[in-house]
């Protein structure tokens, strides 16, 4: 199959409906896709029902409908089982439900390892763990282009560590973590590894098996699905020990007024109604990219980034947040332009119409860590174009003049 920008470009109905939309703040949200937004319908016009619950056709189609998107999450991640997929609200209520139910674990003097570029969600919920529960959160530091210092992993990966909990890219400077020497550190001290997903999974699938992981979370509406649905994946065993974060209906194995025993993984781990069409739509939107021909499409936002690189590097003032080189990296560009607020450089590209994000990126430790309050991101997907570039850069000409 051969890639064209724009033929996948009308594939999303925002952007079809928008032609003279730069959309470029991809790593925030993924526009929803077709397969995604046509699954939705079908399902609440023809499949929509409780699920798990009942036992009339619409509620046997609903299931049917629920566990099939199971499956469909499971081939993307190449999951050994369905059973390993937990549906949650997204990739922070995966995290919290680990920082929960891994952590209740966990006591003082045990170890989790995070590392500097961490989104706020893989932060916050390890703060609160240690109130909760005493346990040390050792930092993994960065090299000065931003990537994780491996180099020094040793020195924070100690024997007490019960879990690493680091991110597969980061959505500031786009950086790919390299898991496999992690992975084995971290297994080598009896260490879980639970990675955030968020970013990767947008660029294709993922291999869990591959990588080797324990853990891994991601969220729908970053993968072209539809919001308010997201993923924690376990290996089986590792699920299987844990105890589950929220009680409710649909997570149980029988209930007396004096106790509760639980369901096996991944109902244990899903309490109340969970997002049913989401869910749907997500398994449709991994199920189409599936198909979808990779390595031209990366080739193609490779192309887009090294000009952006390159065309933003000889802007006067300019400074980028990370690597210089598209080695290893997800196409995610962060700079800033000296003297200009990343907002009001937003401002005007909006005039322009292109759509990017300014901010901390809900990465203040990475912002502290160059230095900066926040930047301006340009994020590409696959649907961009050279006229995305285009009008990006003129748009930051325009900013340079009026702002400056
Ligand atoms: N982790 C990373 C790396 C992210 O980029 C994001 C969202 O920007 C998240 C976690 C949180 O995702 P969500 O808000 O969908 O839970």
């Amino acid at each position: 199959m051969s890639f064209s920008a724009a033929k996948w470009r009308d594939r999303f109905p925002l952007l079809a409906a928008h032609p003279g939309l730069h959309y470029l703040d991809n790593a925030a949200t993924g526009q929803l896709c077709e397969a995604a937004f046509d699954a939705v319908t079908h399902h609440d016009l023809t499949h929509r029902a409780n699920v798990l619950r009942g036992t009339y056709r619409l509620a046997e189609q609903a299931d049917a409908a629920y566990e099939n998107a199971r499956q469909q999450v499971a081939t993307y991640l190449n999951a050994a089982n369905a059973e390993e997929v937990v549906f949650t609200a997204g990739t922070t209520a995966a995290i919290n439900l680990v920082a929960h139910a891994f952590g209740e674990g966990l006591g003082a003097g045990d170890e989790v390892m995070l590392s500097l570029a961490e989104h706020h969600s893989n932060f916050v919920p390890w703060q609160m763990l240690r109130a909760r529960r005493g346990v040390v959160l050792r930092i993994l530091p960065l090299a000065p282009d931003g990537r994780l210092d491996l180099a020094r992993l040793e020195e924070h990966l100690t024997p007490r560590c019960k879990l690493v909990a680091v991110t597969h890219a980061s959505n500031v400077t786009g950086a790919v973590t390299e898991l496999v020497p992690i992975v084995s550190a971290a297994h080598a001290v009896g260490a879980r590894v639970l990675v955030d997903g968020a970013q990767a999974v947008q660029h294709g699938p993922v291999d869990v098996q591959a990588l080797g992981v324990d853990l891994y979370a991601f969220s729908g509406h970053k993968a072209f699905g539809p919001t308010g649905v997201g993923v924690l994946w376990g290996k089986a065993e590792a699920l299987e020990q844990l105890p589950p974060f929220l009680g409710g209906g649909g997570m149980i194995g029988r209930v007396t007024p004096g106790e509760t025993t639980f369901a096996m993984p991944p109902r244990r781990f899903e309490a109340g109604t969970p997002p049913i069409a989401q869910a749907v739509g997500l398994g449709a939107a991994l199920d189409w990219l599936q198909a979808q021909p990779w390595a031209d499409m990366h080739a193609h936002t490779a192309r887009l980034a090294q000009r952006l690189l390159e065309e933003l590097a000889v802007l006067p003032g300019l400074t980028f947040l990370g690597p210089r080189d598209l080695r290893n990296r997800l196409p995610i560009v962060s700079f800033n332009l000296d003297g200009l607020h990343p907002h009001d450089v937003c401002q005007v590209l909006d005039r322009h119409g292109v759509a990017v994000r300014g901010g901390h990126h809900c990465a203040q430790p990475l912002m502290d860590f160059f230095g900066v309050a926040g930047a301006v991101r340009a994020s590409l997907a696959p649907y961009n174009s050279e006229a995305d570039i285009d009008a990006l850069l003129a748009g930051l000409k325009d900013a340079m003049r009026k702002l400056g």
